[in-house]
């Protein structure tokens, strides 16, 4: 029941969109696969009765016309001469040789390709699949009070019947890998296109570290999957960068924000993570580590960013950060600890800036 009322409140993309190309291929490759059929009718039905009958013909030429104009025609309108010809086809077919020569099973394919028109509202398809069932019982009925206008014999049925089910085979195998190998398709490229988005939404464009919004990810799925383990954060911020846009002017400033994080890229390396956290601040996330051992790796990255020669339109320049550093004390939530790393970054400032205080 759940799976119905799924179905029905499915939205179709906006009506008078034309159809995906895929839909375009499958009712080409019907069309060849009945073409071929129309044509061997003619024959079969010559030897079945002894009568070249003008109705398969008509069927093989217009099946081939529209074969030939797939591109020319709107797909929709090509959708709706493959139904005319087909539903033609099946009612001519069980007045012609009744219904045990199997020509209502042509009626299948309709049903498929009207269920993958995703550009079709849920309560059309409803509608399609209705008249569809309403239209094969109605052929039955009529097969039932009316004999067929041929009478053929036991072999002639058996051949008639073999070439309608493997004609109807094929054509619903074609439909199915068709469609089926469009939806994995589709699948796949929507989720490499989540994973792209997902990457993005993570990502600081200027400098390509992760984002806050990545980091504090990575913090809460390690404190999940490790509650036990320790941790340190560290969170690292430039001393008077704002002299730096004023002196140097506002690229200078983003030149030096990419060479400061090439280098804590470089030297987090795969030991821990770090990110940009906003404007001119950083953070650090050092998983098994205690605030000894992370404060000692920040004195030591405080000292290379100190001497690390920076040059920019002919103006030699160089920048010192200060630090705060905190721990997990395993009582303490994330926002918590961050908030106190935070505080002795400000106290660094407060005390004259380029130190880390641990
Ligand atoms: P302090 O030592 O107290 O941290 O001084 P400060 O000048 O670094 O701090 P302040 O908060 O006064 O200024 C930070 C500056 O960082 C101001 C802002 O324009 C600059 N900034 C923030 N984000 C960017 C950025 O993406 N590019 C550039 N060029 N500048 C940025
Ligand atoms: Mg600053
Ligand atoms: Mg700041």
């Amino acid at each position: 029941m759940k799976f119905l009322l799924d179905f029905l409140n499915q939205k179709a993309p906006r009506s008078g969109s034309e159809m995906p190309a895929y839909y375009r291929n499958a009712l080409s490759i019907s069309r060849k696969i009945l073409c071929g059929y129309f044509l061997a009718s003619v024959g079969m039905f010559l030897w079945a009765t002894g009568n070249w009958l003008i109705v398969p013909m008509v069927m093989f030429a217009a099946t081939l016309v529209c074969l030939l104009c797939t591109d020319k025609i709107p797909t929709r309108t090509n959708l709706i001469i493959y139904a005319a010809v087909t539903l033609f086809w099946c009612a001519w077919f069980i007045h012609t040789f009744g219904w045990s020569c199997g020509g209502q099973h042509l009626l299948l394919p309709l049903l498929i390709l009207a269920f993958f028109n995703i550009y079709d509202p849920p309560w059309l398809k409803a509608v399609y699949f209705m008249a569809l069932l309403i239209f094969r019982m109605c052929l039955y009925a009529y097969s039932l009070q009316n004999t067929a206008v041929y009478a053929i014999n036991m072999s002639q049925s058996v051949l008639i019947q073999s070439v309608n089910s493997v004609t109807l085979f094929i054509i619903m195998a074609c439909l199915c890998i068709l469609f089926s190998t469009n939806l994995q398709d589709t699948e796949r490229q929507l989720r490499i296109n989540n994973q792209e988005l997902h990457r993005e939404a993570g990502t600081d464009p200027l400098t390509q570290l992760p984002n806050r919004r990545a980091m504090l990810e990575e913090m809460e799925r390690f404190c999940k999957s490790s509650p036990d383990m320790p941790f340190a954060v560290a969170i690292a911020d430039i001393d008077f960068f704002k002299r730096v846009n004023d002196t140097y002017g506002h690229n200078c400033g983003d030149y030096t924000l990419k060479q400061l994080a090439d280098k804590f890229r470089e030297t987090a390396g795969t030991e821990y993570s770090v990110c940009r956290w906003g404007g001119e601040e950083f953070c650090f996330f050092m998983p098994g580590k205690n605030v000894d051992e992370a404060g000692s790796k920040m004195i030591d990255l405080n000292v290379a960013v100190s001497r690390m020669p920076l040059s920019f339109e002919g103006n030699d320049f160089s920048i010192t950060i200060t630090i705060g550093v905190e721990e997990n004390d395993f009582r303490s939530p994330m926002e918590a600890i961050l908030d106190r790393a935070d505080r002795k970054l400000y106290m660094g400032k407060s005390h004259g800036r380029n130190q880390v205080v641990v």
